[in-house]
């Protein structure tokens, strides 16, 4: 499998980047504020266009959005998990999520940014910053480069 319909299978059945879980929000640039996000400067997350874990505004999303590869891609653009480990990784993230969730009785996996100081999270945020964020950090989506 080339590696963009492996990151297309592993994105698919993943979202995170999406739904809240690593970012808050994803900024818009000047040259995004057109079609479906006219009038906006930032799109908040969990996204508006997300559809169960499939972005539903695929050929239009922002710049940021296209910009950004977390590090569980770039593990697998670079041979260093396959797409069935990566796959396994994000199930794993999955339910570590859901389980931070349940602990720390938050409302949805977009408050777990603001409560990733709490010892219940910790197993779900330090394993999203190793595989997913490792040199990002929650909150928003970096600016597009
Ligand atoms: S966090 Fe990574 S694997 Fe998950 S949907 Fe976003 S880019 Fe794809
Ligand atoms: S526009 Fe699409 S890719 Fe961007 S955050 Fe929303 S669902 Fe995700």
């Amino acid at each position: 499998m080339d590696f963009v319909s492996a990151a297309s299978t592993v994105c698919r059945a993943c979202g995170l980047c999406c739904d809240g879980t690593l970012f808050t929000a994803v900024p818009l640039t000047a040259e995004d504020r057109t079609g479906v996000f006219v009038g906006a400067t930032r799109l908040t997350q969990p996204c508006r266009h997300l559809e169960g874990r499939c972005c539903q505004v695929y050929g239009q999303r922002p710049l940021a959005c296209r910009r950004f590869d977390c590090n569980l891609l770039h593990a697998l653009r670079d041979g260093e998990v396959t797409t069935d480990g990566a796959l396994d990784i994000v199930l794993e993230a999955q339910r570590r999520v859901d389980e931070a969730v349940v602990k720390a009785g938050l409302g949805g996996r977009a408050q777990l940014v603001a409560a990733a100081a709490n010892p219940a999270c910790a197993p779900a945020v330090t394993y999203l910053q190793v595989h997913f964020t490792r040199l990002l950090g929650p909150g928003a989506r970096p600016e597009p480069r």
